[in-house]
Order: structure tokens, then C-alpha cells, then sequence
């Protein structure tokens, strides 16, 4: 027998353990696979490289690829000894015909350095470097006709500037900028390196946002042309791209115009022409040259459309993916068992409701199936989450399995563990609370009753799985909120014991479109009912000028021993100035409006221990009002709080606005939400109009994405879940089934993890690294 086959024959015979050759099976083929850099040798690398990170049962379909490749590229009978030497590893790792953008002209090292910090090595790099957004020309604004509030473009001279930097180290450019109807004072936030390049008389196209401050009104830039010239003006959609310092837009276009020049013929397809004129999709090549040259909306569209597919196709492939590795997985089988909900009940204090219970059924049945449950719960802030969480583990506890539930905080987690301690005493069950603050002696003596199977619940963050904590007979983990186990993590948490069950909760409704399609790998429940008695929060959109009589609303409220909370909006994408505006805000409200209020502050920077003490200073009542940024966001229990106010409301996405409102209305006072906006464009007025008219989540969650597209809503970063740059939801839903089709096709296919689309699948899926 030709010795290849016979070497993949001892494989097989080997249970595909990859073991058949000392050191490693797949090891060894690397060896031959990374002797040259041609697409051939590459190809074996990668289908060697996937082998070992596959599962035992997904290799014997690898192996048959890889068997297949060593045959066409050695020959059948040409094994030698490997020469370890012979070649480096892993020096080669980009696609063969992309050149290294260091070679071009007028790319120096320094500029090669800062094209690496936009991850632009190649010129396939730059070929696939995708804009962020358009300009459209026809789009730029009289400066005297700006509103604040309001995103627009103004093109204009510049006439004078200056910078300065502040006690907080922010730096502040300031520049007026004078077109026919008028001036405004533009400003720049840390970007000192853009002032260097001023010059009075200028021509500048700048995008950003007129805002009020004080007195003042100043145009916050948040993207800008210096410079610009005859060449800009003559095309009417500008392509704007990520860009980095010391690199503008004007020159970022000249290179990608230079490098499409010269390799444009290096992008073939993926797809074949019949399948993208089913779809009405372009070759891969006209979308890129449309998305970069864009010459009118409508290609710009199809074009977008075409990259869309492919995007979708990998994310769906990935989510298969995901699904077929999980399934096979045998984890624990729960015996049936008609007493424990009665059982359950009788420690209640309340009755469930019909949501409550039929989620905890579907919860049982996995419980009960030897496959490894995967389920999502979601309900709305307040429907009652926690004590469906507290049947699992009740039920988890019984088969004789410890049960670990996850908070995103350690507030959270202590909150938690108060609720369930003495409920689950009553069940005769053990609970410890596991905090990061833990001293050495009380953390061992948590892992001695661990071992000693002295506990039947854990609660704590997610610290509890990242750190070297035993948790011998793991059999069930719950996450509340956020966080999403991938599947490595999966993986890492299955190797502390069996294959737990996971159950994650979450108060962030998803919308209906995307839970269909993005969570293809998890079961779904919904609670979709309210505990009897629950207050409707009555909500109102106001602008700023309703200031003062909000304050005193707040006012009356305290006044009748109510507490309330006021969030300060994400000013920057940066901690340090949140805080900053978070504490500027606490500090003028305790000197002036309720300088005979006590006023507290709680923001990200704190340690934990400081934010518990202030949480804890307002749970108590010590305090009448609570500045924040928003870290209250999730979970915090403060039942007498009935205010919940909500400064410069128009820059939060509804699903985070509901997550706030969520905060009061949780004890027996009729409770408020005040949305303090600056809204003055039609979207924002839109939002706030549906925040006002619904307590729904799930409504809100489906007005978000049809108002702000999938890339932005809040709900599809908070969970992990992955993002979609190109494609739009819900406008892109048919693609979406397709792609959901086409992905089926694919991995299906012999050898599809060696394709380039097969690639990205792996990788997206987790399954392989980059
Ligand atoms: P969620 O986590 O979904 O926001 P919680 O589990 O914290 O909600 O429940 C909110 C409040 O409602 C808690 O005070 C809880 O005790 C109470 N609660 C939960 N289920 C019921 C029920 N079936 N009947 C009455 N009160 C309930
Ligand atoms: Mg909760």
C-alpha cells in the first residue's frame, strides 16, 4: 500500500486520536505542509492545523481531505523522514499573491507601522479595507442653518484656531470655520496631532454634531477633510475610512486607488455567477471597486448587498458549526421527577405565573435529555428570572450536582446569593457565595466543601470559572445577564467535570429576527408574562429646559421618603472622561439643585468594594439620589427608588434606556423614567416617542433594530453575540435565509474546512485560530 494511505490507514485504525505517528500525527504533516509557501502547501497547513483542533468526531472527514492533498502534492509513495530544519513554522501566513505594502511607493516604515495599526499589511489588506460610512457632497449644510442636536456637514474656511490642554489631560482644539452664511466653533477632542496641520484660509469639510455648552454653542467633530481640493468635490459620494493618526482620509483614498490599480485582478470569487444572479449579488470585484469608487447609491447598495451575503453565510455556517460539535456531546440525563415542583413551590413565597412555569418545564426537559442543555431565557427586567433559575438548580441539586450561577458583578452576585441563601435553606440546600475579595483561608476552606460535596450552589462573577476553582460535579451553570459562553469556554468548563448543562438569562430582549438567526446553536424561552401587581413606570421625553421643574419633581419625591437615580450619558468613548462628566454632574447637583440632598456617585472606575459601599449607602436609604454613569444599568434592586432619570436620553440605544427603567418601579410606589433629551432630529424624537408609549421590551428591541440597523443595537454586543459589519437586519433578512442555506451546503461538502469560506467559518465558529 502507497505509504501515505498507509500512514492515514494507522490513523484511522488509531480511533483518529491523533496519534498514529510519535509526536503527533498532524505534527508531522505540518512539517511537509509548511516546506513551501505555494496555496497547495498552505492549504495542507491549514486542513493539518484544523485537525488538531478538531473534535475526534469531526476528524475522520478532515482526514479524508488531508489524504487526498498529501497524495496530489508528494506523490503517493514519498514518505521521508520530516526535516526539522528545513523549514521555519508559522513564518508564512499570508495569502500568496498579496504583496507587503512596505514595498509600494511612498510607504515608508513609519507609514507601514501606523497602516499596521489599521491592520493593513498586504495589499489584500487594503483591497478588502472597507469604508465606514459615506460622504454624500450633495449632503453639506449652511452653517447658519445647523440645530443643535443635530449630525450634519458643514465645509467651510479656516480662520483662526487654538488648543489647550485641560487640568484632566484632555486635550481641546478649537478652530472657527467660516462658510457663506456664517461661523461655528468646531471642536476637536484629544487630537492634537490634527491641529499641526491648520492653516488659515484652509478649505475643511467637517462631520459632526452641533451641541450646546452653557452659553456656547460648538460643532463636535466627529470625522473631517482638511484640505479639501477640486478632486473631492468633483465625486459625489466619498468613501470615509477607519483611519488612524497620522493618516487622513485623503491619502487613505490614494493608496487604496494606487494598490486597486495594480492588484485588482487578484480578487476572484467565491461564489459562481449563476448563485449571485439568483441572489442579484456582483462578482466580487465590482463590489469592492463599487464600495471603494463608489459612482451612485443603488450600486453602492447592490454592492454592500453582495459583501453582505458572504458575511452571512460565514456567520451561519459558524452557528451550524458550533451546533454539530455541541450536539454529540453526552452530558447528564436527569431522572424525571413529578415531586419537585411541588416541593419547590411549597418553599415560595408567591405563586409562579404561567410564564414562570412553562419555562421552567422546557427547562426540566433538557435537564431530564443526556444532551447538554444550551438554552436561552430571556424576560423582561422584573418578569421573574431568578427564581426559574432557582428551579434548575433545585433540580440540579437533587440529582446530586453542584450548580454555579454567574453575575455580571460582584453587587449582582452578593444580591443574588441574599435573595436565594435563606430560600434555599428551606430546601435543605447548601449555598456559598465565591467573591474575588475572598481571603486565601476562606477560599480554601470553600474548596475543602467543595470537595466534600458539603455545597449545591456557587454563586459568584465570572471569575469562578477563569480561576482555578475546583468545581467538582459541575452540572449546571447559569450566567445572569451579558455573557455568553463560546464554546471554548464551554470546552474549558466541561473539562472541570462532565458536560454541564448551561442556562443563560437575560433581560435584554433580542429581537425576534436575530434570535431566529444567531442563536441557530441555543433553545430559546421566553417569559412573557409580569408577576400579578406589577406597576406600569410611566415614562416622559422632555428636553432640557424642563430642568428645573424635573429637579423639583425629584424633589417631591424625596420628600416622601422616595430615592432617585440620575445617569449621566457615555460622554467619549473613554472611561476617564465619563467619570469625569459623571463627577462634574454630582458635584454641581449636591452645590446647587439639592445642596440639601444627599447626593452619591457611583461609576465604572470605583473598586468593587467602593461601589458596594455606595450601593449599599443608597440600599439603605443614606442616600436621596444616585449619580451614575451607566453601570447601575444591570440588575441593581432598589425597591424605594421610584425616579429614574436619564440625562442626554437621545445617546443611548432604547434596549439600554428599558434596562435603566428597569431599575425602579420594583416595590410598590407608582414609579417614573424621565428621558432628558437634546433630540431634535427625527429618529431621536421617534425613539423617545416609543420608549414613552411602551413598558414592552420585546417591542423595544424591535423598534431599535428597524430604527438603528443590527450593527447597532445595543442587545447584540451586550450578549457576545456576533457582530455583523456589512449586513443589515431586518432589511436583509432574505439574504440571511439564503446564506442560511448556502452555509448547509457548504459544510456539508468534503473538505470544505480547506476553502476559504471554510476557513472563515473555522474561525469564526472558534474552532481555529488566526
Ligand atoms: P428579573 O431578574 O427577571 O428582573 P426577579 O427575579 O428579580 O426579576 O424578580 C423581580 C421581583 O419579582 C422579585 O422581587 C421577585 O421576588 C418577584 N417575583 C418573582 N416571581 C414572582 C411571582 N411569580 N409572583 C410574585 N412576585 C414574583
Ligand atoms: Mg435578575
Amino acid at each position: 500500500m502507497p505509504k501515505w494511505q498507509e500512514l492515514c490507514a494507522n490513523e484511522r485504525k488509531a480511533g483518529y486520536l491523533d496519534a498514529a505517528v510519535v509526536g503527533g500525527f498532524s505534527e508531522y504533516i505540518l512539517d511537509f505542509a509548511l516546506r513551501k509557501n505555494d496555496a497547495a502547501h498552505q492549504r495542507l497547513a491549514d486542513t493539518a492545523r484544523f485537525y488538531q483542533w478538531a473534535t475526534v468526531a469531526q476528524r475522520p472527514q478532515i482526514l479524508d481531505s488531508m489524504e487526498s492533498q498529501l497524495v496530489a502534492l508528494f506523490g503517493a509513495d514519498k514518505v521521508d523522514e520530516p526535516k526539522k530544519d528545513a523549514v521555519k513554522k508559522e513564518t508564512v501566513k499570508k495569502a500568496s499573491a498579496a504583496k507587503s505594502l512596505q514595498y509600494l511607493k511612498g510607504i515608508g516604515p513609519k507609514r507601514a507601522e501606523m497602516l499596521k495599526k489599521l491592520g493593513l499589511e498586504t495589499t489584500d489588506d487594503v483591497l478588502w479595507f472597507l469604508p465606514r460610512m459615506y460622504q454624500q457632497r450633495g449632503e453639506v449644510r449652511d452653517i447658519a442653518d445647523l440645530n443643535v442636536g443635530e449630525n450634519a456637514t458643514v465645509e467651510g474656511e479656516i480662520v483662526t484656531w487654538s488648543g489647550a490642554a485641560t487640568r484632566t489631560k484632555l486635550y481641546i482644539l478649537k478652530a472657527v470655520i467660516r462658510d457663506d452664511s456664517g461661523t461655528l466653533a468646531a471642536v476637536w477632542f484629544n487630537q492634537r496631532y490634527v491641529e499641526q496641520k491648520f492653516r488659515r484660509g484652509m478649505r475643511v469639510r467637517l462631520y459632526g454634531q452641533l451641541k450646546k455648552n452653557g452659553r456656547y454653542t460648538e460643532f463636535n467633530v466627529q470625522d473631517y477633510q482638511l484640505d479639501i481640493d477640486a478632486e473631492d468635490n468633483a465625486s459625489a459620494i466619498l468613501p470615509v475610512y477607519p483611519a488612524t493618526e497620522g493618516l487622513n482620509q485623503k491619502w487613505l483614498r490614494s493608496l487604496v486607488k494606487d494598490v486597486w490599480q495594480q492588484h485588482h485582478e487578484d480578487i476572484y470569487d467565491i461564489f459562481d455567477k449563476q448563485e449571485r444572479d439568483e441572489l442579484g449579488l456582483m462578482s466580487r470585484h465590482d463590489a469592492l471597486e463599487h464600495l471603494h469608487f463608489p459612482q451612485d447609491l443603488d450600486m453602492l447598495e447592490r454592492a454592500r448587498r453582495t459583501l453582505a451575503f458572504e458575511e452571512l453565510v460565514v456567520l451561519q455556517g459558524a452557528v451550524q458549526v458550533n451546533r454539530i460539535s455541541d450536539v454529540k456531546k453526552v452530558g447528564i440525563a436527569r431522572a424525571a421527577d413529578k415531586t419537585v415542583m411541588p416541593r419547590f413551590n411549597a418553599a415560595l413565597p408567591f405563586e409562579l405565573t404561567d410564564a414562570q412555569k412553562r419555562v421552567i418545564a422546557e427547562i426540566f426537559a433538557d435537564m431530564e435529555n443526556a444532551e447538554p442543555m444550551a438554552r436561552l431565557v430571556q424576560g423582561d427586567v422584573g418578569s421573574g428570572k431568578t427564581f426559574v433559575a432557582a428551579a434548575a438548580l433545585y433540580k440540579n441539586a437533587l440529582s446530586g450536582h453542584l450548580g454555579a450561577m454567574m453575575a455580571p458583578t460582584e453587587i449582582l452576585a452578593a444580591q443574588h446569593f441574599a435573595t436565594l441563601q435563606p430560600f434555599f435553606e428551606k430546601l435543605g440546600m447548601t449555598v456559598a457565595l465565591f467573591t474575588g475579595s475572598l481571603t486565601a483561608k476562606k477560599r480554601t476552606e470553600l474548596s475543602e466543601k467543595l470537595l466534600n460535596n458539603e455545597i449545591d450552589v456557587i454563586i459568584g462573577t465570572h471569575t469562578l470559572i477563569q480561576q482555578d476553582v475546583e468545581l467538582p460535579r459541575l452540572g449546571l451553570v447559569i450566567t445572569d445577564e451579558q455573557h455568553r459562553f463560546g464554546v471554548m469556554q464551554r470546552n474549558a468548563l466541561s473539562q472541570k467535570g462532565e458536560y454541564p448543562d448551561t442556562l443563560i438569562m437575560t433581560a435584554t430582549p433580542i429581537p425576534r429576527t436575530l434570535t431566529l438567526t444567531l442563536y441557530g446553536d441555543m433553545k430559546i424561552s421566553i417569559i412573557d408574562g409580569m408577576p400579578p401587581g406589577r406597576q406600569q413606570i410611566d415614562t416622559f421625553a422632555v428636553t432640557y429646559d424642563y430642568e428645573p421643574r424635573v429637579f423639583n419633581f425629584i424633589k417631591k419625591h424625596i420628600a416622601a421618603g422616595r430615592q432617585a437615580y440620575i445617569v449621566c450619558p457615555l460622554v467619549e468613548e473613554s472611561d476617564a472622561v465619563d467619570l469625569q462628566a459623571a463627577s462634574a454632574l454630582a458635584q454641581r447637583l449636591s452645590a446647587e439643585d439639592f445642596a440639601d440632598y444627599r447626593v452619591g456617585l457611583l461609576h465604572g472606575k470605583m473598586k468593587p468594594a467602593q461601589k458596594d459601599e455606595i450601593m449599599n449607602e443608597f440600599a439603605a436609604g443614606n442616600l436621596d439620589i444616585l449619580v451614575s454613569t451607566t453601570v447601575i444599568e444591570v440588575g441593581i434592586n432598589v425597591p424605594n427608588a421610584t425616579v429614574m432619570l436619564v440625562r442626554d436620553a437621545e445617546r443611548f440605544g432604547l434596549a439600554q434606556l428599558h434596562q435603566l427603567r428597569g431599575r425602579v418601579g420594583r416595590g410598590s410606589e407608582k414609579s417614573y423614567c424621565i428621558l432628558m433629551h437634546n433630540a431634535h432630529s427625527q429618529i431621536a424624537r421617534e425613539r423617545m416617542q416609543i420608549m414613552s408609549k411602551t413598558n414592552d421590551g420585546f417591542v423595544i428591541a424591535d423598534a431599535d433594530l428597524k430604527l438603528r440597523g443590527s450593527g447597532d443595537v445595543l442587545g447584540v454586543r451586550q450578549h457576545g453575540l456576533p457582530q455583523i459589519k456589512i449586513a443589515r437586519l431586518p432589511e436583509d433578512i432574505e439574504l440571511l435565509s439564503s446564506a442560511r442555506d448556502k452555509a448547509q451546503q457548504i459544510i456539508t461538502q468534503d473538505g470544505w474546512q480547506t476553502t476559504e469560506l471554510g476557513r472563515k467559518i473555522l474561525i469564526r465558529s472558534g474552532l481555529l485560530s488566526v
